[in-house]
């Protein structure tokens, strides 16, 4: 398991973006989360050792977990980021996005009906933007679909939207 935040920041943009656990972080460190810049590991699945092998290990990589990997900010950078995934086959790379309905503008040239290593998972939080948000994820070409109710405000229902979802990941406002 990898951790791999290509930059980082973010802008709220729904209902659950009041309890951000990032900008309540940064807050407390006097980092501006608004401002989205590029990290220091932005090549890490590529980078490699003086022996020729990745450094970053095989296996699931935790993508975009302090921002969201849809952002507008990012989209001039994120075509490398998929070239950089699709050349590293031995990982599956799984981001939440509260931004599902950017994903058709987010895409690489090549993604056709989805990359087999590319973990989607579509964020809601009350009905009103699971309503919204699962509606578009539902028909989205993406291999492997998660949804994550996070943080949940309300009592929902979202079993019209359950076909093909691997996974619901559910976590209460704290
Ligand atoms: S999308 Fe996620 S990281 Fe960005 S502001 Fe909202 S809760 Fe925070």
């Amino acid at each position: 398991m990898a951790m791999w935040n290509p930059w980082r920041g973010c802008k709220k943009c729904s209902d659950g973006c009041l309890h951000c656990y990032i900008h309540k972080g940064d807050f407390k460190r006097n980092v501006d989360t608004n401002e989205i810049v590029k990290t220091k590991d932005f090549e890490k699945p590529i980078e490699k050792l003086k022996n020729g092998n990745y450094k970053m290990k095989s296996g699931i990589v935790y993508l975009c977990f302090s921002t969201d990997f849809l952002i507008e900010e990012a989209d001039e950078w994120r075509n490398e980021c998929w070239k950089m995934i699709k050349e590293r086959q031995d990982c599956t790379f799984l981001f939440l996005t509260k931004r599902i309905d950017r994903f058709m503008k987010c895409i690489p040239d090549d993604w056709k009906d989805g990359y087999d290593n590319v973990v989607v998972c579509c964020t809601i939080e009350n009905q009103k933007n699971a309503d919204y948000k699962l509606s578009i994820f539902k028909d989205l070409p993406i291999k492997h679909k998660c949804i994550t109710a996070q943080p949940l405000l309300e009592k929902i229902d979202i079993e019209k939207y359950l076909d093909n979802i691997e996974l619901v990941v559910c976590r209460w406002r704290i």
